[in-house]
C-alpha cells in the first residue's frame, strides 16, 4: 500500500512514515478501502470494516471522532471534553492521515488529499478573550495546507463520510463573531468565552450596562441542539455560577430565538409545548417569530419574521449560533455527481453508492451520513442515528462484496426510525417515538424519567471503555462538586 501512494518529493520523507506506518504490514492481496471524514459515519464505519478482507484508511482533519450529543456539556463542564471525543488512532488495523479531502478522481480511482495544517491556539485567534466568539469552525480553524501540498491517495473502495458544516444562511456578521457547535473545539471555544465572560462581568470597575451586556447569553436556532446548549448553560448557571459568583446572582439572561414560532418543531405537540412551558419556569426566554438579520461583535439585530416593523438592537455577551446546516464545500466542488438539489449533499442509490448526474451509480464510490441523500426522494434527518445506521449497514454490504456478492444482490439500506430524545435542564428530558411506533402514552415520554433514559441511551453509547468509565464519573463529580470553572 505503502508504495503505491504518490506524494510530491518534498513530502515524501516525512509524510509516509508519518501517516501509513500500520499499512506497510497488511496483506496485498486486500482491498483499500479509502473513508474520508471521522464523524459518525466515517469512525462507525471504520470500527466496523472487516479488516481482514480490507486496507483500511480514514482521512479527516480532525485526528479524532466528536460524540456530538454531549457538546452540550462539555461546554460548560457538565463533562469535560475528552468524554466527547475518540482518538481514531486508537482502532486497531486503521490507517490515519490527517488531512483534507480535496478532489476525487473517480477515472484514476484516487482521491487527492492536503495535509491539515494544525489549528491555531486561541490567542492567536481561535477564540477571543473579548467576550465574543471564534470568528469560525473548529475546522475552518484546522485549515487545509497550500493545495500544493497534496497527494494522491488510490482507493478500490471509497465511502464518503464528510458531513455537512454549520450554516448561517449568509447573515452578516455570523461567521465573524458568533459561535458554532459542531465539534469539540468549538465547544471549547464556547466554554472559554463563557468563563471569560464571567470573569470580567466581576470587575468591580465595570459599569452596569456593560455588565448586563456581558452577562447576556444568545442561543440562536430552536432545535434540539439549540435547546441543549441553553437547557445545560441554565444548570450550568443557577447550579455553580450563582454559587460561586453570589455577586452576579439573578444577573444571566439566557434568550433563545427561532424563527419558527417556538422551539423543537420536529416534536410532538405536546412535548414542544412541555419544553416551553418548563423553559418559561426556569426563566429561560424564548423568543419565536424572530429573524435575526445582522451581527456585529457586541449586537444583533432582530426583525419581526413578517418583515413589519423596525430591527430590534439587542446586546450579547455570548451568542451560539445552531440554526442548521449547509453543504460541505469538498461536496459541493465534486463535478459530476448527482446532487440534492436543496440539500446539495450526493445522491446514493438504495446501496449507499454515489451517482453521476445521469442517475447511474458508480462502482465502488459511496456516501454516508450528513452529506448522503437517498435517490428515492425521501430525505432522511441529518442525525448520528442515520449516519451510524448507514456506517453499519455498509460495513455489512463491504463484507458481502469483499466475499465475491454482486452488490445488487446485497440487502437495500432502510433507516429504522428510533425516535428522538432532547435533554431540557434542570434533570429533565423529552423521548418522542410518536413517529416510529404507535404505542400510545410510552411513544412519548418526558420529565425525570426520560432524563435517566435520555442519560442512560448516551452512556451506553460512548464508543470506547475510557469513556464509558469516565462519563459516569464526571456525571457523578458534577453532582456533589460542581462543575470546573478552571479558564484556560
Ligand atoms: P460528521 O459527524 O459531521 O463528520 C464529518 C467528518 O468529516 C468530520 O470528521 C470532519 O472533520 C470530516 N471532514 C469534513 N470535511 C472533510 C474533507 N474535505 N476531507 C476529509 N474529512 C472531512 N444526532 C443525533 O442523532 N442525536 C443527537 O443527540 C445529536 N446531537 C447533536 C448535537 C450537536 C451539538 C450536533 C452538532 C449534532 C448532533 N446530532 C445528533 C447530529 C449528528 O451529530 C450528525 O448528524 C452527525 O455528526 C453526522 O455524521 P457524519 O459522519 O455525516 O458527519
Amino acid at each position: 500500500m505503502l508504495s503505491r501512494i504518490s506524494l510530491p518529493l518534498a513530502r515524501a520523507a516525512r509524510t509516509p512514515a508519518r501517516t501509513f506506518a500500520s499499512s506497510a504490514s497488511i496483506a496485498k492481496d486486500k482491498q483499500r478501502l479509502v473513508i474520508l471524514g471521522s464523524g459518525w459515519g466515517g469512525y462507525n464505519l471504520a470500527r466496523k470494516a472487516d479488516k481482514s478482507l480490507y486496507d483500511v484508511t480514514v482521512i479527516s482533519p480532525n485526528s479524532y471522532f466528536s460524540f456530538t450529543p454531549f457538546l452540550a456539556s462539555t461546554c460548560v463542564g457538565t463533562l469535560e471534553f475528552r468524554c466527547a471525543t475518540e482518538p481514531v488512532r486508537r482502532l486497531k488495523h486503521v490507517s490515519y492521515a490527517q488531512g483534507w479531502a480535496h478532489s476525487v478522481d473517480i477515472a484514476e480511482r484516487c482521491v487527492r488529499v492536503v495535509p491539515a495544517l494544525p489549528p491555531l491556539h486561541p490567542d492567536e485567534g481561535g477564540s477571543s478573550a473579548s467576550t465574543v466568539a471564534s470568528g469560525s469552525s473548529g475546522a475552518e480553524r484546522h485549515a487545509p495546507a497550500s493545495p500544493g501540498d497534496a497527494y494522491t491517495l488510490p482507493f478500490d473502495k471509497l465511502v464518503i463520510a464528510t458531513g455537512c458544516r454549520s450554516a448561517s444562511f449568509g447573515t452578516p456578521g455570523v461567521k465573524e463573531h458568533a459561535h458554532f457547535l459542531k465539534d469539540v473545539r468549538e465547544a471549547r471555544a464556547i466554554r472559554f468565552a463563557l468563563l471569560e465572560n464571567l470573569e470580567m462581568a466581576s470587575e468591580p470597575g465595570i459599569s452596569d450596562a456593560e455588565r448586563r451586556r456581558l452577562l447576556s447569553m444568545r442561543v440562536v436556532g430552536g432545535g434540539p441542539t439549540g435547546v441543549e446548549f441553553a437547557a445545560e448553560l441554565h444548570d450550568f448557571v443557577t447550579q455553580d455560577v450563582y454559587r460561586l459568583y453570589p455577586h452576579l446572582r439573578g444577573l444571566v439572561r439566557i434568550t433563545l430565538y427561532d424563527l419558527a414560532p417556538g422551539i423543537l418543531q420536529s416534536f410532538d405537540h405536546s412535548l414542544r409545548a412541555y419544553a416551553e412551558r418548563k423553559f418559561a419556569r426556569q426563566g429561560v426566554e424564548v423568543r419565536g417569530n424572530s429573524r435575526i438579520v445582522s451581527v456585529s461583535k457586541e449586537y444583533l439585530e432582530i426583525a419581526p419574521k413578517d418583515g413589519d416593523g423596525e430591527p430590534e438592537r439587542v446586546p450579547y455577551g455570548l451568542l451560539v449560533w445552531n440554526t442548521g446546516l449547509q453543504a460541505n464545500p469538498f461536496i459541493e466542488a465534486l463535478p459530476g455527481l448527482d446532487k440534492d438539489p436543496k440539500t446539495k449533499s450526493l445522491k446514493v442509490d438504495p446501496h449507499l453508492r454515489v451517482c453521476d448526474t445521469s442517475g447511474t451509480p458508480l462502482d465502488g464510490i459511496f456516501a454516508i451520513g450528513d452529506n448522503a441523500t437517498p435517490n428515492d426522494g425521501h430525505r432522511l434527518p441529518a442525525t448520528a442515528q442515520v449516519a451510524s445506521q448507514m456506517a453499519g449497514h455498509m460495513a455489512k454490504t463491504l463484507k458481502l462484496v469483499g466475499r465475491g456478492a454482486r452488490i445488487e444482490n446485497t440487502p437495500a439500506f432502510r433507516w429504522k426510525d428510533h425516535g428522538s430524545m432532547v435533554f431540557i435542564g434542570d434533570y429533565r428530558a423529552m423521548v418522542d417515538r410518536s413517529k416510529s411506533r404507535d404505542d400510545g402514552p410510552r411513544a412519548r415520554l418526558s420529565g425525570f424519567v426520560a432524563w435517566i433514559v435520555w442519560r442512560s441511551y448516551y452512556a451506553t453509547l460512548a464508543m470506547g471503555w475510557r469513556n464509558k468509565i469516565l462519563i459516569p464519573v464526571y456525571w457523578t463529580l458534577a453532582l456533589f462538586f460542581g462543575r470546573d470553572v478552571t479558564n484556560f
